[in-house]
């Protein structure tokens, strides 16, 4: 069956092609330039409206703009979740939300700056300790109980990234780094700095976030989180310090 969509102007039901197109989208006030997809009719040349090729679109421009206000994706915002036993109800109670407001980050929308704080926050098991303690949760006790219990178990496990990452992953350059002679902070840092994400590595893509934040943290550098590349000078020693064979296996990744 070929694929048609409605052309308004043919006023009729038309085959179509793609093409790529330099589109300006506007998100609070900033303007965000995108190679964006869009589809023209066959018939009479028309571009016309794919909710596809929009949804991507869009997409396109609020992982930009994400990345440019070092903002959380939505799977990472779900990691974290999942990472506590949380559903989304008892998240939100977590951290006296509403219900939807919680749920639409997880589907997509953008957080606001005090949203996306808290949630930079509490990926962060000793701040929900901390919240525990002294705030005034929504859940209920057993729930907190349960929590608190999860939380001291990711406590007593030493390192930050594997706090952070979701376990496969954690595994996976794990294994990956000590294929290279290389200790597991030094071999992440490496792959975010030479932006290897940009690669095939969907995984790498997705948490290349979660990992920068680690590395703001270790290097205290919160105030220049912007300029993070320029700074984080660790990376850089590190591949000067790489055997030949250790780079032909990184770039392979
Ligand atoms: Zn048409």
């Amino acid at each position: 069956m070929v694929d048609t969509i409605y052309c308004e102007k043919c006023d009729d039901f038309v085959e179509y092609k793609q093409k790529s197109k330099e589109e300006t989208y506007t998100i609070k006030n900033e303007k965000i330039n995108i190679d964006a997809k869009v589809a023209y009719c066959k018939e009479c040349g028309k571009e016309i409206f794919h909710e596809e090729l929009d949804k991507k679109n869009q997409r396109k421009v609020f992982d930009i703009y994400r990345e440019r206000h070092n903002l959380l994706s939505p799977e990472e915002i779900k990691e974290t979740r999942i990472k506590y036993g949380l559903n989304q109800k008892e998240m939100s109670q977590l951290l006296g939300w509403g219900e939807i407001t919680y749920h639409r980050y997880e589907n997509g929308a953008v957080p606001d700056s005090a949203h996306n704080n808290q949630l930079l926050l509490i990926q962060d098991p000793k701040n929900i300790k901390y919240l525990l303690k002294k705030g005034n949760t929504k859940l209920d006790q057993n729930k907190e109980n349960e929590l608190l219990d999860k939380i001291n178990k990711l406590l007593d496990s030493k390192n930050k990234l594997e706090l952070h990452l979701p376990k496969t992953f954690y595994n996976e350059l794990k294994r990956k780094a000590s294929n290279n002679d290389m200790e597991l902070d030094d071999y992440a840092s490496f792959l975010i700095t030479q932006k290897y994400y940009n690669r095939e590595n969907m995984n790498l893509k997705n948490y290349k976030n979660t990992i920068k934040r680690q590395f703001l943290w270790k290097l205290q550098e919160q105030e220049t989180k912007n300029n993070w590349l320029e700074d984080l000078k660790e990376g850089q020693k590190n591949i000067a310090n790489l055997s030949s064979n250790g780079k032909k296996n990184i770039i392979n990744y």
